[in-house]
């Protein structure tokens, strides 16, 4: 599954590509620090039906990992969304009032009912992103809502406190509140050595019990074929993790395919021809593997919208438009209505002859 790698030269490489892409990062305008980086309304699995999700994706100064001499971790870009100018409160602020101002009426005619989810490329909790009152502002405007019934934040651990989450839990108490982390792996080793990501296990379990202790859900975000592993590592990887997830009682999974950021060492090891983002099959192979191990126990909630399907740049089969599209809309269907059965009709969608391609490589790439 490894192949041979030294962590100390991947970090060294990682602080070296980040700094580059640091000293690149453009100016952004007064009217773009008042607006998120991008905001949506689309479909989207709530915990017992389907729903809708309304996303803002805030702009910050940046995740604090990621601008730190850590070069932070070895597949994300998101710097590239943050501000070299100083943001503030305000700017913030106006980014969250400008996406419910325009989408209001949106939700308002809306018949189904709304998770709402606020990312900010970084840390909900880390005070020099968002400080306590945009918490606060943010919270109030949720609270403001009765068509949204969920309510997704996502944070490293070390900037989690016991404090923060009962606040969270006391403001926002009739909705259900979920806390996404990006665990992205139950491998200590690959998490640490292969996406430079500086969580242990052991820490992310005391962030669990707390969140069970206070009622908040847990959501955790699992990379999907990390840097170094080949198919079928990263579906070993995708299982193992699943099912201890499983095991533990999380309320939600989120599968997240490779996507090639911009300005990343996973970007610097694609150009070299070292890394190629994972096939369909090997996601559906997994999901099946799960479902057949697991098949009498309560599933969590399983999540999986990859950025850039079907590109080169994104999980992807071949490159025939139909190939990729077909997976996209299994995967959307299987999403959605959490039914393996969609997974399951092989003659449907093992009709391209890349499926022999992938079978030949699977362990080589
Ligand atoms: S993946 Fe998360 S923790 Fe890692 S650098 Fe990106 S935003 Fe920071
Ligand atoms: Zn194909």
């Amino acid at each position: 599954m490894k192949k041979s790698v030294k962590s100390s030269s991947i970090v060294e490489n990682i602080k070296e590509i980040r700094d580059k892409t640091i000293l690149k990062r453009k100016n952004f305008t007064s009217d773009q620090l008042n607006k998120p980086v991008s905001f949506w309304i689309k479909d989207d699995r709530l915990l017992n039906e389907k729903g809708k999700e309304f996303t803002i994706i805030l702009r910050t100064k940046g995740c604090s990992w990621a601008l730190s001499d850590s070069g932070g971790c070895s597949m994300c870009g998101y710097i590239n969304d943050s501000s070299i100018e100083s943001i503030d409160d305000k700017h913030i602020i106006n980014q969250v009032n400008h996406a419910f101002q325009s989408k209001l009426e949106e939700i308002r005619i809306e018949r189904k009912n709304f998770i709402f989810k606020i990312f900010n490329s970084g840390s909900f909790f880390d005070e020099s992103e968002i400080s306590e009152e945009v918490r606060n502002h943010i919270y109030q405007k949720v609270y403001e809502s009765d068509r949204i019934q969920e309510f997704v934040i996502e944070s490293r651990l070390e900037y989690i406190s016991k404090m923060k989450l009962i606040d969270l839990k006391n403001q926002l108490n009739d909705k259900y509140i979920e806390l996404a982390i990006g665990l992205e792996t139950v491998n200590d080793y690959i998490r640490n050595t292969y996406i430079n990501k500086s969580m242990s296990y052991d820490d992310f379990i005391k962030v669990f019990r707390i969140c069970k202790e206070i009622g908040i859900g847990v959501r955790v975000y699992l990379l999907f074929k990390p840097p170094f592993l080949n198919e079928q590592g990263a579906i070993d990887d995708c299982v193992r993790s699943i099912i201890n997830l499983i095991n533990l009682g999380v309320e939600t999974v989120s599968i997240n395919p490779i996507n090639i950021q911009k300005g990343t060492l996973l970007e610097y090891l694609w150009y070299q021809n070292r890394y190629r983002p994972p096939w369909f099959y090997s996601l559906f192979k997994s999901l099946r593997k799960i479902h057949e191990l697991k098949k009498d126990s309560t599933f969590p909630r399983l999540i999986s919208d990859p950025s850039g399907a079907g590109t080169k740049r994104g999980i992807h089969n071949c490159l025939k438009r139909e190939c990729n599209q077909k997976m996209i809309s299994i995967l959307r269907n299987f999403v959605l209505s959490q039914d393996f059965n969609y997974l399951n009709k092989k003659d449907a969608y093992y009709d391209c002859d890349c499926l022999t391609r992938y079978r030949l490589q699977k362990n080589f790439h």
